[in-house]
């Protein structure tokens, strides 16, 4: 099979390719690593990596076709690559969160979900852009410059994690591992045309994910189709000792459950408070269209309110920058990274920390550090913070009453497609108006998953659907994600990034071809 195809199969199609040993995992490994070198760098290249991990890769891949040749037993996405977002610490490769202060800082330990990729026999491509520390909808607040999305290369791929969907989306990497505060995994998902799913909180270890807002981080998969990111959610999840929050019963059967994909006699309930207006036309026409398909399919759709949904945004730009300040406290030019000096005056500690974080931070950081820290302050604690919190117990309550009523509920992903680069960045609170379907989601610990729902009329790009489930129930996703996964590409004729312009026809191979010239 030419190369080109290859990259382009879903990462359970690579698996069983290596499994007949049709493909090698070094063969299948290269492919990828090819793909990035071709379509990665250059002045209009996607820029989805930050660092990419060739040596070890194709060692971890040649290592997978000795065993496999040996005959031993190996995990069924064993020699399938992956990238990892560079918010997840791992050894031997550098960890930015794209930020200057971390610039040339390696973690002496994996992250858990990074041993388990390692465990699983699979090639860790490099790490991926994200907006820095995580905080952004558009990649665009990246320390080293913004990814672009595949489908247009002057348009965001979404943020924070617009890395691991661009490296989804352009054949770069099958799967990859991002991670979800307010929306990170699910809107870049939702503009890139890929999968991503936000598990139930503590469903995944957050050892050795870089902590943005602690109560609200949660590590998922990435990836093209509804199956591979169950097949990916069963290597990552599961207990763990290391996370005190993590969960020692979290779903199981996802994979099984991806493979029955059955949605006869369920009731699916759109939230009215999270779609029309404020909601782009063609997302909401999209959106329509797929309420159609499952009911046609036998989902019992029925309207179910929110109320308070309305709060929700406002709620996590207390509690996330409330708990980032404090998280981000312990980059203060001592322990990690990067140290810079006063130009003058004397050399105390607080001017040392001082000078490394006005010169280590970006604008969006600091302004979120600013932000939490005057949240936090005595005196304003219960006004801002405490107000906060209340009102994320009548987001659970919202869901949990919507939960009694129906098995999922179902929105848009993300209210716009994927917009200009450039366009929002001046503009903080029409960045943050991105995540207002998503954050609900993370308040709750409830897990979240968006897949295409098609193109939208007026500008032919992708619109995300989100399926939301109760807290455990993760494996209800994937049972209606894969249907209406399936309903969708059979109208389509084949998956929607064969749709993708720039990816189907030239224009990234004229990106590979610059960049070539310009080695
Ligand atoms: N875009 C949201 C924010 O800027 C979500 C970030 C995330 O999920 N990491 O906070």
């Amino acid at each position: 099979m030419p190369a080109n195809e290859l990259i382009r199969s879903s990462a359970s199609a690579m698996a069983a390719k290596l499994a007949a040993k049709e493909v090698s995992a070094v063969e299948l490994t290269q492919a990828h690593l090819d793909r990035i070198t071709e379509v990665d760098g250059g002045a209009r290249g996607v820029h989805a990596f930050l660092h990419v991990n060739t040596e070890e890769a194709l060692a971890v891949a040649a290592d997978v076709d000795a065993r496999r040749a040996a005959g031993e037993k190996l995990h069924e996405l064993a020699g399938v690559p992956i990238a990892v977002k560079d918010l997840i610490v791992t050894k031997g490769q550098p960890t930015t969160a794209a930020s200057k202060i971390l610039e040339g800082w390696m973690s002496p330990y994996d992250a858990t979900v990074v041993k388990k990729l390692r465990a699983a026999g699979m090639p860790l491509l490099g790490k991926t852009n994200l907006d820095e520390f995580a905080m952004g909808s558009s990649t665009e607040h990246s320390a080293y410059g913004p990814t672009r999305n595949p489908w247009d290369l002057d348009r965001i791929p979404g943020g924070s994690g617009g890395g691991s969907a661009a490296a989804v989306a352009a054949f770069e990497a099958p799967l990859a591992l991002g991670t979800d505060t307010g929306g990170s995994i699910r809107q870049p998902g939702a503009v890139t045309g890929t999968v991503g799913v936000k598990p139930t909180y503590g469903a995944v270890s957050r050892y050795g994910a870089i902590a943005m807002a602690s109560s609200l981080d949660q590590i998922g998969p990435v990836s093209r189709t509804v199956l591979d990111s169950a097949l990916l959610q069963e290597v990552i999840g599961g207990h763990d000792p290391l996370d005190s929050t993590s969960l020692t019963d979290p779903s199981t059967g996802l994979v099984a459950a991806a493979r029955l994909g059955n949605v006869k006699g369920m009731k699916i309930g759109v939230i009215k408070e999270l779609h029309g207006e404020g909601f782009q036309t063609g997302v909401e026409n999209r959106f329509n269209d797929s309420l159609e398909l499952l009911r046609s399919a036998g989902a019992e759709i029925v309207e179910v309110s929110c109320p308070n949904f309305g709060y929700a945004l406002g709620a996590y730009y207390l509690i996330m920058p409330s708990e980032a300040s404090s998280n981000l406290a312990k980059f203060d030019g001592v322990r990690f990274g990067l140290r810079t000096l006063p130009t003058e005056g004397p050399l105390t500690i607080e001017r040392v920390m001082g000078a490394t974080r006005a010169a280590g931070f970006g604008d969006e950081v600091k302004r979120r550090i600013i932000l939490g820290t005057y949240a936090l302050s005595a005196g304003y604690y219960d006004a801002y913070y405490g107000s906060a919190q209340k009102v994320r117990t009548l987001i659970q309550r919202d869901f949990a009453a919507a939960f009694a009523q129906v098995d999922v509920l179902i929105s848009p992903t993300s209210p716009v497609t994927a917009f200009k680069l450039g366009e929002k960045i001046d503009d903080p609170l029409s960045m943050y108006l991105n995540d207002i379907a998503t954050i609900p989601a993370n308040l709750a610990g409830v897990p979240g998953l968006t897949l295409p729902g098609g193109l939208a009329d007026e500008d032919g790009l992708p619109v995300g659907i989100q399926l939301l489930a109760p807290a455990r129930e993760d494996s209800r996703l994937y049972r209606v994600g894969a249907v209406l996964e399936s309903l969708l590409e059979a109208q389509w004729g084949g998956p929607i990034l064969d749709q993708a312009p720039s990816l189907s026809q030239s224009v990234l191979e004229t990106v590979g071809t610059a960049a070539k010239e310009a080695n």
